[in-house]
């Protein structure tokens, strides 16, 4: 067990260090001045503490070329998850499942099938919990319940974590990251599909805000978002977007343009994501995430 730890840490940070070699500037910087953001999401986008650590939070990610990453969190459920994989088949397009382990284990067959199609799965908690509430040790038994889920399922660990609600703290970040070698993605693309306000507003404000680089945020335990996903998908590939898993994306990050000279706070850098297409996660209380 304590092997196969050091042997993730070491993958993921040699992964993480090349995602980010060359960076001068994260890429969540930008995002991270804006003022509306509440707290618990602006400790999970910071950027790394010291600029030799790699990079292990992400909310979107800098591509050259019109890639992004769907992400599908709070299942797998019976009917809609499979409902869900029928549609990405038929446009071509990866995801990545962000499971709640009680799910896991109740539909471990569904978890097969979304890796045998080319998806991924990520851990997203065992009780959907807000993980920066609280102890270390409970949020340990959260995640190695679900990695243990997940791994019965498709046979190998989760490498990434979305924790519930965006809500993490930057003590909790770097310690998962070094005893679970997870990375943890948060988004950049929030429809708010849990509040149900309709398939085509899903849809619509998911192709208003989705740029190259983009991780896409929805649920796929709500009837509705299931129901706008393919019109969503006939206009993400009107568009030229591609989805891939949320570690393709990473694998795929480029460097930002080096800034002429380091300051202590630099200026957003060219060909940063805006700040105005971040739509700040609800609340650490409301189920986004
Ligand atoms: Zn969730």
């Amino acid at each position: 067990m304590f092997a196969r730890r050091l042997l993730a840490l070491a993958s993921s940070s040699f992964l993480a260090l090349q995602a980010v070699s060359g960076q001068n500037v994260p890429p969540a910087q930008p995002v991270e001045k804006s003022t509306a953001t509440p707290a618990p999401v602006r400790a999970a986008i910071a950027a790394p503490t010291s600029p030799v650590q790699p990079q292990v939070t992400f909310n979107s990610v800098h591509v050259d070329g019109p890639y992004i990453a769907l992400t599908f969190d709070d299942g797998p459920n019976k009917t809609l998850t499979p409902k869900l994989l029928d549609l990405l088949a038929a446009h071509h397009m990866k995801a990545t499942f962000f499971v709640v382990g009680q799910n896991a284990v109740d539909h471990p067959e569904i978890l097969q099938r979304a890796v045998r199609e080319g998806h991924e799965i990520g851990n997203h908690s065992w009780s959907h919990p807000n993980l920066g509430k609280m102890s270390d040790e409970a949020v340990r038994r959260e995640l190695q319940k679900t990695d243990d889920a997940i791994t019965a399922a498709i046979g190998k660990h989760p490498t990434l974590l979305r924790p519930p609600y965006g809500s993490i703290t930057a003590h909790q970040k770097r310690w998962i990251h070094d005893e679970f070698g997870y990375r943890i993605i948060i988004w950049d693309v929030d429809p708010l599909d849990w509040k149900r306000p309709g398939p085509s507003v899903v849809t619509s404000r998911i192709l208003k805000e989705t740029h190259a680089g983009s991780i896409v945020l929805s649920h796929d335990i709500h009837p509705p978002t299931i129901e706008a996903m393919p019109a969503t998908f006939d206009q993400l590939e009107r568009k030229g977007f591609k989805s891939v898993t949320v570690t393709e994306l990473l694998a795929m990050a480029t460097p930002l343009p080096p800034k002429p000279t380091p300051t202590p706070r630099p200026s957003p850098a060219p060909g940063a994501s805006p700040a105005s297409a971040y739509t700040p996660p609800p609340s650490t209380t409301a189920p986004g995430g």
